[in-house]
Parts: C-alpha cells; sequence; structure tokens
C-alpha cells in the first residue's frame, strides 16, 4: 500500500523555454510526497509539458483519484522511492555515482552579449545548448559566435521543423562550425530512413520523439544519441535499448522543479560510474530559466556542476516535510 500527496507550484519562466510555448505564462507542477506501509518516505516531481504531449497536471491528478496512474506519475513515484531509501539510511544522492558535467543552456540566444560567452567558458562550461527553429538566420548567427568562443554545440529543434528546414539550416552551417557541433536533437518528426539520411549530414539524438520509434522493428542506425528523461522514461529500459543500439546517453531533466533537476542528476551521476564513457555531460541544470524559488536558491551550483548540499535524499528536507501537502486518496 502506498499513500499519495501532492503539493501544487508554479514556475515563472525568464524566457520563452523552447519554440512550443508562450514566453512568460507560468509553468504548473506539482510536488508529489509518497509513503509506503514499511515506513520509508520519498519526494519527487511532477510536471507535466501538455504542448509536448503530456496529459495536463489537473488530468493526471484526477485519474489517480479513479485509481489509475498515468506512466509520468508512475515514474515519479519509482523516483520517490529511490529518495525514500535514501533518506531511510540517512544518505545524500551525491554520495552515490560520480560526478557529471552540465551542458549550458542557452534560453535566448538575443542574451549573446560580447563577452556573455567568455563568462560562461571561464565557470567551466564547454558545451552549450541551444533550441533553434525559430529564425534560422539569427541562430546562425548566434551558432557562428558559440563557435568562436571555441565550445562546442547542442541543438534542439524539437521536431517542430520539417526535413527542407533542418537540411536547408545544415547547409548554411559554416564548415568551421560544423565539427563543434557534438549533436542535433529531434530535427523534424521522427522517420526512420529520414532521420538516418539526417545522421549522414550530423550525429543525430532522439529525445522527445521517443515514443515513435518502433523500437523492435528498427532496421537501420537512425540516431547516434539517446537523450534519457528519468522524469518520463523508463532507465533500465532506455540503458538496455542504447546498449543494443550502441548510442551514447544525454541524462536530462525535464525542465521541471529542482527536485527534479536533482532526480534527473541522481540518475546520471549513478548511470556515469556505471557506464562511463557511454554516458556524455548531462543537461540537469534548467533551473535557471526560471526565476528563483526557495528550493533553487538552496541548491549548490559551481559553474557546470551541482555539487553536494545538505539533507538526505534529493535534499531540501525542511522545505520539503513543510510543503501543504494534500491527500490524492485513491478511491
Ligand atoms: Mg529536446
Amino acid at each position: 500500500m502506498i499513500q499519495l500527496f501532492y503539493s501544487p507550484y508554479e514556475l515563472k519562466p525568464l524566457e520563452s523555454p523552447n519554440a512550443l510555448s508562450a514566453a512568460t505564462k507560468p509553468r504548473s507542477g506539482a510536488l508529489l510526497k509518497v509513503e509506503w506501509s514499511e515506513g520509508l518516505r520519498g519526494y519527487a516531481d511532477l510536471h507535466p509539458w501538455p504542448e509536448l504531449g503530456d496529459s495536463p497536471l489537473e488530468d493526471q491528478l484526477l485519474e489517480v483519484r479513479k485509481g489509475r496512474i498515468s506512466s509520468q506519475i508512475e515514474q515519479s513515484i519509482w523516483l520517490a522511492r529511490r529518495d525514500a531509501e535514501l533518506r531511510k539510511v540517512q544518505k545524500n544522492i551525491f554520495d552515490e555515482g560520480d560526478t557529471v558535467r552540465n551542458n549550458f543552456l542557452l534560453a535566448d540566444y538575443r542574451s549573446l552579449k560580447p563577452g556573455y560567452l567568455d563568462e560562461v567558458k571561464s565557470e567551466g562550461f564547454s558545451t552549450v545548448k541551444m533550441k533553434v527553429g525559430r529564425n534560422l538566420k539569427e541562430e546562425l548567427e548566434a551558432l557562428t559566435l558559440i563557435a568562436a568562443a571555441k565550445m562546442r554545440i547542442r541543438l534542439d529543434f524539437n521536431a517542430v521543423g520539417s526535413w527542407q528546414i533542418f537540411e536547408r539550416f545544415m547547409s548554411q552551417v559554416p564548415p568551421s562550425v560544423r565539427p563543434l557541433i557534438e549533436y542535433v536533437e529531434d530535427p523534424f518528426p521522427y522517420e526512420e530512413k529520414a532521420w538516418a539520411e539526417a545522421r549522414k549530414l550530423i550525429p543525430i539524438a532522439l529525445d522527445n520523439q521517443y515514443h515513435r520509434v518502433p523500437w523492435d522493428t528498427l532496421s537501420v542506425k537512425s540516431f547516434d544519441v539517446l537523450v534519457l528523461k528519468p522524469a518520463k522514461m523508463d532507465v533500465e529500459k532506455t540503458m538496455q535499448r542504447a546498449l543494443a543500439l550502441k548510442t551514447k546517453v544525454t541524462v536530462t531533466n525535464y525542465m521541471d522543479h529542482p527536485v527534479g533537476s536533482v532526480h534527473a542528476l541522481g540518475i546520471a551521476m549513478e548511470l556515469k560510474r556505471k557506464w562511463g564513457d557511454l554516458m556524455l555531460d548531462c543537461g540537469c541544470l534548467t533551473h535557471r530559466l526560471f526565476q528563483m524559488n526557495s528550493f533553487s536558491a538552496e541548491m549548490n551550483i559551481q559553474g557546470p556542476y551541482l555539487k553536494r548540499f545538505k539533507g538526505s535524499g534529493v535534499g531540501f528536507d525542511k522545505l520539503l516535510e513543510t510543503q501543504p501537502w494534500q491527500p490524492l486518496t485513491l478511491s
């Protein structure tokens, strides 16, 4: 038997987080508290992105009341269990696994004023991730600036474009910039043969198109990197797929609450210890996209690293204990 409690929150974006959502609308999510009958208690985040196909928060909570657990909540409960087991023995998530570096998420390329990237680089970042697909001309200019700072680049089209847009974009990337592009994520909606063509131009990463891949009938290699989001995806199954297809893996959070970020980073650290170079730098520092809150204020950020901070499990002990928890009764 488990008991579920939730505490709704809002994250206030500083800039438009991707090509799909309006700039300033607050983002709704809920923290979850899960209690198991054996006296275990753990916490996780639930942060749906309806723009990316998730069932809205209210709907997911309503379904729980009817006894139906969404796959996203199932994943949150799994993460809460990890947290609970660490809390029980008063261990911190940073006690498990190896340090993993994060990429720098560039929310808005218009912030690329002279000196901006020098500062980012001096903090220790080596890779910049940029969402593209809104204004290709300006994005190409931004790309040139990042390359001039000699930083590696991850691009993400969020599958909003088409083969034609992607191909035109790639043909305009200067030859000197191209080797600095580590990969392009979700260049356009998943289609095995078209993606196999795309990866002849540049390494391709699979992220939000994960659920469109016919895993059992793949005939050609259509991506080079798998983006693993523990908030959404079964970690073990995804790793097995990556190993079978000989792809690398990048762990990212779900542009969610700091509790979600720390959970994702915990998975990244554990997998890094187990799989070494198979694991690329991760992308778990997205809290900067939102106005600071009492949780993000507690995080111990040192350049591209999130370092150990006080508390058990994912931390935030006091804050989590004192949330206004509401029971999610199972009928
Ligand atoms: Mg993505």
